[in-house]
């Protein structure tokens, strides 16, 4: 078991390890001791799964409460599931000492923590990451939010979870389409922060050893969540390599391309139009391209930049009207450029 620490406006601990879930009532009675009661939030993919085992398990602990199952996709991540799980909470008679627990990926830990922000001005929440995604990416930071029509994430809070517990052995269950998909953001810290993280994810493909990787990625978020936890300008917004691209490919497709797929598109299109451009060597987005096939990623979209301009420019790494985007330099290696409308066009079409 690996044991990260996050400092930030709450400070806490994320584990990684296999068969952290069948102590979760535990580890929650220990991270929010004034809890009684709470509300366990999933989705009706994990529902069957792991849902009344997780249940029982936080209920064998002392704790009162009830399972909230969402639908799945990030279609669910609006404000009118937000306002029903609310009054679901209103109606478990929650109150401000008591607790949420997240169990899934992205969507649900995103829409529980952010009703746990917003719920009586904020009360605790777990995050307990069912996706490789959620588990190196979402459920660490504080980033909570629900989209608008207009994006993604454009109502949110930041914050902090009281513990993030991520049994691996959760993660081996999943369907080999959601686990690629979370490959995509492991590579995205590949090619932000490790070069030697990026050849062993060539060397070894999808079998690379998950504990590892995982406690890897979580440590790059850890610091840049330490050093800007707000997103403010600073390091943080590298997280952002290939998002700005990614959320408008979301958003112009229904979400019928998902988060990781779109993010590794956005990640390819970042690095050839790097290069094109001459800030890096051409075998960047050689390298990150080969790699993104190897885990059965796409890096290239049929939709035209046309249609994605606009997403893009209502997108949150906007300030004022210069857009911040995260281009490589080498592998391992990323700098922030900021650019207006016009040159954002300019240099998104060397690279699609
Ligand atoms: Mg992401």
């Amino acid at each position: 078991m690996i044991f990260i620490d996050v400092r930030a406006s709450r400070s806490y601990q994320v584990h990684i390890g296999q068969g952290i879930l069948p102590g979760l009532g535990q580890s929650a009675r220990e991270l929010c001791p004034k809890a009684e009661r709470f509300v366990l939030v999933t989705d009706d993919s994990i529902a069957p799964l792991w849902g009344a085992e997780t249940l029982d398990n936080l209920k064998d602990s002392g704790l009162t409460g009830t399972m909230y199952v969402l639908p799945h996709g990030e279609a669910s991540k609006t404000a009118e599931q937000l306002i029903r799980l609310l009054e679901h909470m209103t109606s478990c008679r929650l109150t401000r000492s008591d607790l949420v627990v997240a169990l899934g990926g992205g969507m649900t830990g995103d829409l529980a923590g952010f009703a746990a922000a917003v719920y009586m001005r904020g009360i605790a929440y777990i995050q307990v990451p069912t996706t490789l995604l959620a588990a190196v990416d979402s459920s660490v930071g504080g980033k909570t939010a629900v989209d608008l029509s207009a994006g993604k994430n454009l109502m949110g809070a930041f914050w902090q979870p009281s513990g993030v517990l991520c049994d691996t052995e959760v993660l081996n269950t999943l369907p080999d389409e959601i686990f690629t998909d979370g490959c995509a953001e492991v590579i995205k810290y590949a090619v932000l922060f490790d070069g030697g993280l990026f050849s062993l994810l060539e060397r070894e493909g999808k079998a690379f050893p998950r504990e590892q990787v995982i406690a890897q990625c979580v440590s790059f978020k850890r610091d840049v969540v330490g050093e800007d936890e707000r997103d403010s300008g600073g390091r943080r917004g590298l997280l952002n390599l290939g998002h700005t691209l990614a959320h408008a490919i979301e958003t112009c497709s229904d979400f019928s391309v998902s988060h990781g797929r779109a993010v590794a598109i956005g990640t390819a299109v970042i690095c050839r139009a790097a290069a094109k451009n001459g800030l890096c060597a051409p075998e960047v987005p050689e390298r990150v391209c080969a790699l993104l096939e190897k885990f059965g990623l796409p890096t290239k979209t049929d939709i035209p930049l046309d249609r994605l301009m606009e997403p893009m420019l209502s997108d949150k790494k906007h300030a004022g009207s210069r857009i911040s985007l995260v281009v490589p330099e080498k592998l391992g290696l990323c700098s922030m450029q900021s650019m207006d409308d016009q040159a954002l066009y300019h240099f998104m079409e060397a690279g699609m």
